[in-house]
Protein backbone atom coordinates (compact mmCIF):
# COMPACT_ATOMS: atom_id res chain seq x y z
CA UNK A 1 0.00 0.00 0.00
CA UNK A 2 1.42 3.26 -0.94
CA UNK A 3 0.42 6.62 -0.22
CA UNK A 4 2.16 9.69 -2.22
CA UNK A 5 3.02 13.05 -0.68
CA UNK A 6 2.52 15.79 -2.39
CA UNK A 7 2.11 19.73 -2.03
CA UNK A 8 3.11 22.97 -3.41
CA UNK A 9 7.19 23.98 -3.10
CA UNK A 10 8.16 24.65 0.10
CA UNK A 11 5.26 23.70 2.16
CA UNK A 12 7.13 21.16 4.43
CA UNK A 13 7.10 18.14 2.25
CA UNK A 14 11.16 17.04 1.87
CA UNK A 15 10.58 18.14 6.14
CA UNK A 16 8.02 15.36 6.27
CA UNK A 17 9.68 12.63 4.07
CA UNK A 18 12.66 13.18 6.27
CA UNK A 19 10.79 12.64 9.39
CA UNK A 20 9.61 9.51 7.86
CA UNK A 21 12.70 7.78 6.25
CA UNK A 22 15.02 8.63 9.43
CA UNK A 23 12.25 7.01 11.75
CA UNK A 24 11.68 4.53 8.84
CA UNK A 25 11.38 0.81 9.17
CA UNK A 26 14.55 -0.96 7.34
CA UNK A 27 13.89 -1.43 3.63
CA UNK A 28 15.85 -4.99 3.69
CA UNK A 29 13.17 -6.46 5.85
CA UNK A 30 10.69 -5.88 4.13
CA UNK A 31 11.21 -7.66 0.50
CA UNK A 32 7.82 -7.01 -0.75
CA UNK A 33 8.17 -2.80 -0.79
CA UNK A 34 9.81 -0.83 -3.26
CA UNK A 35 13.06 0.42 -2.69
CA UNK A 36 13.61 3.53 -4.30
CA UNK A 37 15.26 6.77 -3.13
CA UNK A 38 11.85 8.79 -3.13
CA UNK A 39 10.45 6.20 -0.99
CA UNK A 40 10.45 5.69 2.65
CA UNK A 41 8.82 2.57 4.46
CA UNK A 42 7.42 2.88 7.67
CA UNK A 43 5.75 0.05 10.35
CA UNK A 44 2.34 0.86 11.47
CA UNK A 45 2.39 1.21 15.26
CA UNK A 46 0.62 -1.77 16.71
CA UNK A 47 1.38 -2.37 20.54
CA UNK A 48 -0.43 -5.59 20.30
CA UNK A 49 3.03 -7.11 18.57
CA UNK A 50 4.80 -6.19 21.88
CA UNK A 51 2.40 -7.75 23.67
CA UNK A 52 2.25 -10.90 21.72
CA UNK A 53 6.05 -10.65 21.82
CA UNK A 54 6.47 -10.64 25.69
CA UNK A 55 4.11 -13.93 25.24
CA UNK A 56 5.54 -15.39 22.53
CA UNK A 57 9.30 -14.88 22.69
CA UNK A 58 9.77 -15.12 19.20
CA UNK A 59 13.16 -14.62 17.10
CA UNK A 60 11.26 -12.04 14.88
CA UNK A 61 8.68 -9.28 15.05
CA UNK A 62 7.55 -7.92 11.51
CA UNK A 63 5.40 -5.29 11.63
CA UNK A 64 2.87 -4.16 8.97
CA UNK A 65 4.82 -2.04 6.79
CA UNK A 66 3.50 1.37 4.72
CA UNK A 67 4.88 3.23 1.98
CA UNK A 68 5.41 6.84 1.39
CA UNK A 69 6.33 7.91 -2.22
CA UNK A 70 7.54 11.98 -2.15
CA UNK A 71 5.89 12.90 -5.33
CA UNK A 72 8.09 16.61 -5.70
CA UNK A 73 8.06 19.36 -9.12
CA UNK A 74 4.34 20.06 -8.96
CA UNK A 75 4.04 23.53 -10.41
CA UNK A 76 0.97 25.52 -11.89
CA UNK A 77 0.41 23.38 -15.19
CA UNK A 78 1.11 19.89 -14.57
CA UNK A 79 -1.54 18.75 -15.83
CA UNK A 80 -0.75 20.72 -19.57
CA UNK A 81 2.39 18.66 -19.45
CA UNK A 82 4.50 21.80 -18.28
CA UNK A 83 7.84 21.60 -15.82
CA UNK A 84 7.59 17.97 -14.83
CA UNK A 85 3.93 17.91 -14.60
CA UNK A 86 3.36 14.50 -16.76
CA UNK A 87 5.74 12.80 -14.63
CA UNK A 88 4.39 14.04 -11.66
CA UNK A 89 0.98 12.71 -12.38
CA UNK A 90 2.09 9.37 -13.42
CA UNK A 91 3.74 8.89 -9.91
CA UNK A 92 0.22 9.88 -8.37
CA UNK A 93 -1.38 7.41 -10.35
CA UNK A 94 0.51 4.82 -9.07
CA UNK A 95 -0.22 5.44 -5.31
CA UNK A 96 -3.37 4.02 -3.27
CA UNK A 97 -3.87 7.61 -1.70
CA UNK A 98 -2.69 11.10 -1.07
CA UNK A 99 -1.20 12.96 1.95
CA UNK A 100 -1.73 16.47 0.64
CA UNK A 101 0.98 18.68 2.73
CA UNK A 102 -0.07 21.93 3.19
CA UNK A 103 1.64 25.63 4.80
CA UNK A 104 -0.48 26.87 7.63
CA UNK A 105 2.89 28.40 9.24
CA UNK A 106 4.03 31.80 9.05
CA UNK A 107 7.51 32.85 9.02
CA UNK A 108 8.77 35.45 6.87
CA UNK A 109 12.05 33.97 6.05
CA UNK A 110 10.27 30.93 3.95
CA UNK A 111 9.23 31.90 0.80
CA UNK A 112 6.07 30.99 -0.24
CA UNK A 113 5.57 30.41 -3.95
CA UNK A 114 2.29 32.55 -4.28
CA UNK A 115 3.78 35.07 -2.15
CA UNK A 116 1.19 34.61 0.73
CA UNK A 117 -0.13 31.81 3.08
CA UNK A 118 -3.36 30.97 2.10
CA UNK A 119 -4.14 26.99 2.56
CA UNK A 120 -7.18 26.94 0.30
CA UNK A 121 -5.77 28.98 -2.59
CA UNK A 122 -2.65 26.45 -2.33
CA UNK A 123 -5.25 23.09 -1.89
CA UNK A 124 -7.28 24.20 -4.66
CA UNK A 125 -3.50 24.98 -7.05
CA UNK A 126 -2.73 21.46 -6.78
CA UNK A 127 -6.44 19.76 -6.64
CA UNK A 128 -6.96 22.15 -9.98
CA UNK A 129 -4.24 20.19 -11.76
CA UNK A 130 -5.52 16.79 -10.39
CA UNK A 131 -8.82 17.80 -11.75
CA UNK A 132 -7.65 18.85 -14.99
CA UNK A 133 -6.43 15.89 -15.52
CA UNK A 134 -8.81 13.67 -14.81
CA UNK A 135 -10.97 16.28 -17.12
CA UNK A 136 -9.29 14.88 -20.21
CA UNK A 137 -9.67 11.14 -19.19
CA UNK A 138 -13.62 11.66 -18.34
CA UNK A 139 -13.89 13.53 -21.85
CA UNK A 140 -12.09 10.96 -24.18
CA UNK A 141 -13.85 8.34 -22.37
CA UNK A 142 -17.05 9.61 -22.61
CA UNK A 143 -16.30 10.30 -26.45
CA UNK A 144 -15.42 6.29 -26.95
CA UNK A 145 -19.04 5.29 -24.68
CA UNK A 146 -21.05 7.05 -26.49
CA UNK A 147 -20.21 5.77 -29.53
CA UNK A 148 -20.46 1.93 -28.49
CA UNK A 149 -23.82 3.36 -26.63
CA UNK A 150 -25.26 3.16 -30.24
CA UNK A 151 -25.51 -0.85 -29.61
CA UNK A 152 -27.77 -0.66 -27.48
CA UNK A 153 -26.17 -2.27 -24.27
CA UNK A 154 -27.62 -1.04 -20.95
CA UNK A 155 -24.57 -0.71 -20.06
CA UNK A 156 -22.68 2.04 -22.10
CA UNK A 157 -26.31 3.99 -21.11
CA UNK A 158 -25.59 3.73 -17.43
CA UNK A 159 -21.75 5.04 -17.98
CA UNK A 160 -22.47 7.91 -20.35
CA UNK A 161 -25.02 8.94 -17.72
CA UNK A 162 -22.17 8.47 -14.74
CA UNK A 163 -19.06 9.81 -17.08
CA UNK A 164 -21.72 13.23 -17.87
CA UNK A 165 -22.06 13.53 -14.13
CA UNK A 166 -18.21 13.12 -13.26
CA UNK A 167 -18.06 15.89 -15.97
CA UNK A 168 -19.70 18.02 -14.46
CA UNK A 169 -18.70 18.11 -11.06
CA UNK A 170 -15.23 18.30 -12.48
CA UNK A 171 -16.13 21.28 -14.77
CA UNK A 172 -17.09 23.00 -10.97
CA UNK A 173 -13.61 22.40 -9.62
CA UNK A 174 -14.37 19.77 -7.92
CA UNK A 175 -12.77 16.54 -7.15
CA UNK A 176 -14.65 13.18 -8.32
CA UNK A 177 -14.34 11.96 -4.22
CA UNK A 178 -16.78 14.84 -3.75
CA UNK A 179 -19.81 13.26 -5.67
CA UNK A 180 -21.86 10.32 -3.51
CA UNK A 181 -21.29 7.07 -5.63
CA UNK A 182 -23.70 4.24 -6.00
CA UNK A 183 -21.47 0.54 -5.32
CA UNK A 184 -21.82 0.10 -9.23
CA UNK A 185 -20.39 3.84 -9.74
CA UNK A 186 -18.02 3.39 -7.30
CA UNK A 187 -16.32 0.45 -9.42
CA UNK A 188 -16.88 2.64 -12.80
CA UNK A 189 -14.57 4.99 -10.84
CA UNK A 190 -11.97 2.73 -9.68
CA UNK A 191 -11.76 1.28 -13.87
CA UNK A 192 -11.40 4.53 -15.16
CA UNK A 193 -8.59 5.51 -12.61
CA UNK A 194 -9.18 8.88 -11.59
CA UNK A 195 -6.81 11.15 -9.57
CA UNK A 196 -9.27 12.95 -7.43
CA UNK A 197 -11.27 10.13 -6.61
CA UNK A 198 -8.33 8.89 -4.34
CA UNK A 199 -8.65 9.48 -1.00
CA UNK A 200 -7.03 12.33 0.59
CA UNK A 201 -5.67 13.33 4.28
CA UNK A 202 -4.46 16.88 4.40
CA UNK A 203 -1.65 17.19 6.44
CA UNK A 204 -1.54 20.93 7.61
CA UNK A 205 1.90 21.81 8.59
CA UNK A 206 1.58 23.67 11.50
CA UNK A 207 4.45 25.81 13.25
CA UNK A 208 6.33 24.47 16.25
CA UNK A 209 4.72 27.33 18.40
CA UNK A 210 1.35 26.25 16.88
CA UNK A 211 1.85 22.77 17.86
CA UNK A 212 2.71 23.50 21.78
CA UNK A 213 0.30 26.66 22.03
CA UNK A 214 -3.03 24.71 20.99
CA UNK A 215 -3.96 23.85 17.49
CA UNK A 216 -7.61 25.58 18.19
CA UNK A 217 -5.88 29.14 17.58
CA UNK A 218 -4.54 28.43 14.04
CA UNK A 219 -6.82 29.64 11.83
CA UNK A 220 -5.26 28.38 8.63
CA UNK A 221 -5.85 24.84 9.98
CA UNK A 222 -9.82 25.84 10.53
CA UNK A 223 -10.35 26.90 7.11
CA UNK A 224 -8.56 23.71 6.07
CA UNK A 225 -10.54 21.92 7.86
CA UNK A 226 -13.78 23.74 5.81
CA UNK A 227 -12.41 22.90 2.54
CA UNK A 228 -11.81 19.29 3.44
CA UNK A 229 -15.14 18.75 4.68
CA UNK A 230 -16.91 20.14 1.90
CA UNK A 231 -15.14 16.40 0.12
CA UNK A 232 -15.46 14.32 2.79
CA UNK A 233 -11.78 14.84 3.57
CA UNK A 234 -9.86 14.69 6.57
CA UNK A 235 -7.09 17.16 8.03
CA UNK A 236 -4.10 16.09 10.40
CA UNK A 237 -2.08 18.95 11.80
CA UNK A 238 1.11 17.86 12.05
CA UNK A 239 4.60 20.11 12.68
CA UNK A 240 7.34 18.62 9.99
CA UNK A 241 9.64 20.33 11.63
CA UNK A 242 9.14 18.63 14.98
CA UNK A 243 8.93 15.38 13.43
CA UNK A 244 12.07 15.49 11.43
CA UNK A 245 13.62 16.74 15.19
CA UNK A 246 11.93 13.47 16.94
CA UNK A 247 13.09 10.96 14.19
CA UNK A 248 16.32 11.84 14.92
CA UNK A 249 16.06 10.75 18.62
CA UNK A 250 16.68 7.65 20.24
CA UNK A 251 13.65 6.26 21.47
CA UNK A 252 13.88 7.14 25.18
CA UNK A 253 14.88 10.52 24.35
CA UNK A 254 11.78 10.11 22.01
CA UNK A 255 9.44 9.34 24.68
CA UNK A 256 11.20 12.35 26.51
CA UNK A 257 10.53 15.01 24.12
CA UNK A 258 7.10 13.87 23.61
CA UNK A 259 6.45 14.18 27.40
CA UNK A 260 7.81 17.61 27.40
CA UNK A 261 5.70 18.71 24.09
CA UNK A 262 2.61 17.01 26.72
CA UNK A 263 1.54 14.80 23.80
CA UNK A 264 1.37 11.07 23.98
CA UNK A 265 2.09 10.05 20.58
CA UNK A 266 4.15 11.02 17.52
CA UNK A 267 2.69 12.94 14.19
CA UNK A 268 3.92 10.50 12.03
CA UNK A 269 2.85 7.41 14.30
CA UNK A 270 -0.94 9.26 13.89
CA UNK A 271 0.05 10.00 10.23
CA UNK A 272 0.69 6.63 9.78
CA UNK A 273 -2.56 5.37 11.73
CA UNK A 274 -4.81 7.40 10.32
CA UNK A 275 -3.75 6.62 6.67
CA UNK A 276 -4.08 2.80 7.59
CA UNK A 277 -7.77 4.16 8.12
CA UNK A 278 -8.03 5.82 5.19
CA UNK A 279 -6.72 3.18 3.18
CA UNK A 280 -9.49 0.68 4.57
CA UNK A 281 -6.80 -1.36 6.26
CA UNK A 282 -6.81 -3.58 8.91
CA UNK A 283 -4.41 -6.23 10.43
CA UNK A 284 -4.72 -9.89 11.66
CA UNK A 285 -2.11 -11.20 13.22
CA UNK A 286 0.19 -14.14 13.65
CA UNK A 287 2.19 -15.24 16.29
CA UNK A 288 4.51 -17.95 17.19
CA UNK A 289 8.15 -18.71 18.12
CA UNK A 290 9.98 -17.82 14.81
CA UNK A 291 7.59 -14.95 14.06
CA UNK A 292 5.16 -12.28 15.34
CA UNK A 293 4.17 -10.58 12.93
CA UNK A 294 0.90 -8.21 11.56
CA UNK A 295 -0.64 -8.89 8.47
CA UNK A 296 -2.18 -5.93 6.18
CA UNK A 297 -5.58 -6.55 4.88
CA UNK A 298 -8.54 -4.60 3.69
CA UNK A 299 -11.49 -4.34 5.65
CA UNK A 300 -13.93 -7.42 4.63
CA UNK A 301 -11.48 -9.85 3.61
CA UNK A 302 -12.24 -13.62 3.75
CA UNK A 303 -10.36 -15.89 5.82
CA UNK A 304 -8.78 -17.82 2.27
CA UNK A 305 -7.76 -13.90 0.76
CA UNK A 306 -6.46 -13.35 4.29
CA UNK A 307 -4.50 -16.24 3.77
CA UNK A 308 -3.27 -15.76 0.70
CA UNK A 309 -1.25 -12.71 2.05
CA UNK A 310 1.17 -15.14 3.33
CA UNK A 311 1.98 -17.47 0.86
CA UNK A 312 -0.66 -18.30 -2.80
CA UNK A 313 -0.39 -21.68 -1.65
CA UNK A 314 -1.90 -21.08 1.91
CA UNK A 315 -5.04 -19.77 -0.06
CA UNK A 316 -5.42 -22.37 -3.11
CA UNK A 317 -4.86 -25.34 -0.13
CA UNK A 318 -7.07 -23.22 2.06
CA UNK A 319 -9.38 -25.93 4.27
CA UNK A 320 -10.48 -23.40 7.77
CA UNK A 321 -8.76 -21.19 10.08
CA UNK A 322 -8.31 -20.97 13.58
CA UNK A 323 -9.15 -17.87 14.86
CA UNK A 324 -8.80 -16.01 18.34
CA UNK A 325 -9.46 -12.39 19.54
CA UNK A 326 -6.63 -10.91 20.30
CA UNK A 327 -7.96 -9.39 24.02
CA UNK A 328 -9.21 -13.04 24.36
CA UNK A 329 -5.62 -14.53 24.02
CA UNK A 330 -4.46 -11.97 26.46
CA UNK A 331 -6.90 -12.26 28.69
CA UNK A 332 -6.25 -16.18 28.70
CA UNK A 333 -2.61 -16.02 29.16
CA UNK A 334 -2.06 -18.57 26.81
CA UNK A 335 -3.42 -20.37 23.82
CA UNK A 336 -4.04 -23.43 24.72
CA UNK A 337 -5.65 -21.64 27.75
CA UNK A 338 -8.00 -19.52 25.39
CA UNK A 339 -8.50 -23.43 23.57
CA UNK A 340 -9.73 -24.94 27.05
CA UNK A 341 -12.37 -21.96 27.12
CA UNK A 342 -14.01 -22.42 23.67
CA UNK A 343 -12.33 -18.90 22.35
CA UNK A 344 -10.52 -20.64 19.55
CA UNK A 345 -13.24 -20.64 16.68
CA UNK A 346 -12.59 -22.74 14.09
CA UNK A 347 -13.83 -20.56 10.81
CA UNK A 348 -14.48 -21.70 6.85
CA UNK A 349 -14.22 -19.75 3.72
CA UNK A 350 -16.84 -17.11 4.45
CA UNK A 351 -15.72 -15.99 7.20
CA UNK A 352 -14.34 -12.00 7.08
CA UNK A 353 -11.62 -11.50 8.96
CA UNK A 354 -11.58 -9.05 11.79
CA UNK A 355 -8.72 -6.67 13.19
CA UNK A 356 -7.10 -8.11 15.56
CA UNK A 357 -7.78 -12.10 14.79
CA UNK A 358 -4.68 -13.89 16.23
CA UNK A 359 -4.97 -16.66 12.70
CA UNK A 360 -3.42 -20.44 12.38
CA UNK A 361 -4.11 -20.95 8.98
CA UNK A 362 -5.03 -25.13 8.60
CA UNK A 363 -4.53 -25.59 4.40
CA UNK A 364 -3.74 -28.59 2.26
CA UNK A 365 -0.36 -28.53 0.05
P1 LIG B 1 9.08 21.30 0.26
O1 LIG B 1 9.55 22.19 -0.86
O2 LIG B 1 7.60 21.26 0.33
O3 LIG B 1 9.69 19.97 0.28
O4 LIG B 1 9.48 22.07 1.60
P2 LIG B 1 10.68 21.82 2.61
O5 LIG B 1 10.40 20.63 3.47
O6 LIG B 1 11.97 21.84 1.87
O7 LIG B 1 10.53 23.10 3.52
C1 LIG B 1 10.79 24.40 3.02
C2 LIG B 1 11.36 25.24 4.12
O8 LIG B 1 10.37 25.42 5.13
C3 LIG B 1 12.56 24.61 4.79
O9 LIG B 1 13.49 25.62 5.04
C4 LIG B 1 11.99 24.05 6.09
O10 LIG B 1 12.95 24.04 7.11
C5 LIG B 1 10.88 25.04 6.40
N1 LIG B 1 9.80 24.47 7.19
C6 LIG B 1 9.18 23.28 7.00
N2 LIG B 1 8.26 23.08 7.96
C7 LIG B 1 8.28 24.17 8.77
C8 LIG B 1 7.56 24.56 9.93
O11 LIG B 1 6.68 23.85 10.43
N3 LIG B 1 7.89 25.78 10.46
C9 LIG B 1 8.85 26.59 9.94
N4 LIG B 1 9.10 27.74 10.51
N5 LIG B 1 9.55 26.23 8.85
C10 LIG B 1 9.28 25.05 8.25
Amino acid sequence: MKLGIVGLPNVGKSTLFNAITQAGAESANYPFCTIEPNVGIVAVPDERLNVLAEMYHPQKVTHAVIEFVDIAGLVKGASRGEGLGNKFLSHIRQVDAIVHVVRCFDDSNIIHVEGSVDPVRDVETINLELIFADLEMVEKRLDKTRKLMKSGEKKYKIEVEFLEKLKEVLEAGKPARSLALSDEEEELAREIDLLTFKPVLYAANVGEDDFAGGIENNEYVKILEELAESEGSEVMPISAKIEEDISALEPEEKQEYLDELGINESGLDRLVKKSYKLLGLISYLTAGEPEVRAWTITAGTKAPQAAGKIHTDFEKGFIRAEVVRFQDLIHCGTYAAAREKGLVRSEGKEYVMCDGDVVLFRFNV
